[in-house]
């Protein structure tokens, strides 16, 4: 008989009653150090004390009101993402694909505007997740993600990871954009170097082709900047965000230039709940440590610690563990055994990690994780690595 929950997950066996900072209780009392953070969501960790206070102030004044009237919350949230952004203006949601929803409709509609209404072709890449909508899937296009659900929205062309003369010879007069994440999160935590996003932001000025960056689970201080694509020095035309953003609180944004977003007037787009009072109220407390330099040169300073204990790990158990990648705290190591089993073997030693393609688990920690708990990451990764060996 199906469960009374749709079974689209395999969960671990656990439920979690609490959680503090990089911790989580067990409902049986065990403590676990959370290296996932509800898969790079809870940026500040479970519970922050200014997260706590902004959602449940903002619950005893209002919590909805539709997009029908002013929401200064929205508004302030807006301004300080493009305080501290290439944007010029901000659409919010409620989830990484509903702002791939937008980015792509937003693409379309401009070249529709502008008098070419066949430029609807969004240029994607091999490995990439943009969410589980029909445009998500469609954008993404493999099979696991695809299978059994066709027709798939067109207008998505599939190019491999990396390989910037594919890229080229792809673009057409038919292009609307090129939809790509800096560091690819479920492909198994790959970052694109820094000259590939200059190409293909050179490439995306040449054609007029506009660029699209997918921030979901890089972006908000996760790689150690704001947005992963400042550490290349290139801005996209549109970008997704979500994820790290609400800290726990379903948001999520689409962010834009005023040439970029020139279609979408009133009428074109609309959400009931985007950008309602408690998930923007809850988005403003996030960003005000996130945006921080100060918080940012922290995330680097311990995505260099971990990183550099990560190495240790990496070569004390070599018939474990290839090797470590990815960009400040959003790291994955890539397995040689099964990673199921590597990520199992750290349920055992009270450590969560979340598998990820390629092999690869990921470890996604609060950007506020201590010294102390990092050390304790690496004991319990250690307990783990040796269990599987
Ligand atoms: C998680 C994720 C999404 C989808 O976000 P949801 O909130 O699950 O809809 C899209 N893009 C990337 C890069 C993601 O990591």
């Amino acid at each position: 008989m199906i469960s009374s929950v749709l079974p689209t997950y395999n969960r671990a066996p656990f439920s979690f009653v609490k959680g503090e900072g990089s911790w989580l209780t067990e409902a049986d009392g065990r403590r676990f150090l959370d290296l996932g953070a509800g898969i790079a969501v809870n940026a500040l960790g479970h519970a922050h004390p200014d997260l706590v206070a902004a959602l449940t102030e903002q619950a005893q004044a209002l919590w909805h009101v539709s997009n029908l009237y002013q929401i200064p919350q929205q508004q302030a949230l807006a301004d300080l993402l493009v305080e501290h952004t290439f944007a010029d203006t901000v659409f919010f949601t409620n989830s990484g694909t509903e702002s791939c929803e937008l980015a792509v409709k937003m693409a379309r509609k401009y070249w529709y505007d502008k008098g070419q209404p066949d430029r609807t072709d969004i240029l994607t890449f091999s490995g990439s997740f943009h969410g589980r909508s029909s445009a998500g899937i469609a954008a993404a296009g493999s099979e696991k993600m695809t299978k059994g659900f066709g027709p798939l929205l067109p207008g998505f062309v599939h190019l491999p990871w990396g390989d910037h003369e594919a890229l080229k010879a792809a673009i057409s007069d038919t292009s609307a954009a090129i939809l790509i994440e800096p560091v690819q999160g479920e492909g198994g935590i790959r970052p694109l170097p820094d000259q590939c996003l200059k190409g293909l932001k050179a490439l995306a000025e040449e054609t007029g082709v506009l660029l699209i960056f997918d921030e979901v689970q890089c972006g908000m201080g996760r790689t150690g900047k704001l947005f992963a694509h400042e550490w290349a020095s290139v801005t996209p035309d549109i970008m997704m965000v979500a994820k790290g953003i609400g800290g726990g609180f379903p948001l999520g944004a689409v962010l834009a230039t005023e040439e970029a977003a020139s279609g979408m007037t009133a009428g074109t787009h609309g959400s009931t709940y985007g950008g309602n009072p408690l998930g923007c109220a809850v988005g403003i407390a996030v960003m005000k440590h996130v945006a921080d330099p100060e918080f940012l040169d922290g995330v680097n300073r311990r995505a260099g610690a971990l990183r550099q204990k990560l190495e240790g790990l990496v070569a004390a158990h070599p018939t474990v563990f290839e090797e470590v990648r990815g960009q400040g705290l959003m790291l994955g190591l890539k397995c040689v055994v099964g990673n199921a089993a590597v990520v199992q073997a750290g349920y055992e030693a009270q450590v969560i990690t979340v598998p990820a393609a390629d092999n690869v688990i990921r470890l996604l920690p609060a950007l506020n994780i201590t010294d102390a708990d990092i050390a304790e990451a690496i004991t319990r990764l250690d307990a783990a690595a040796t269990a599987v060996a």
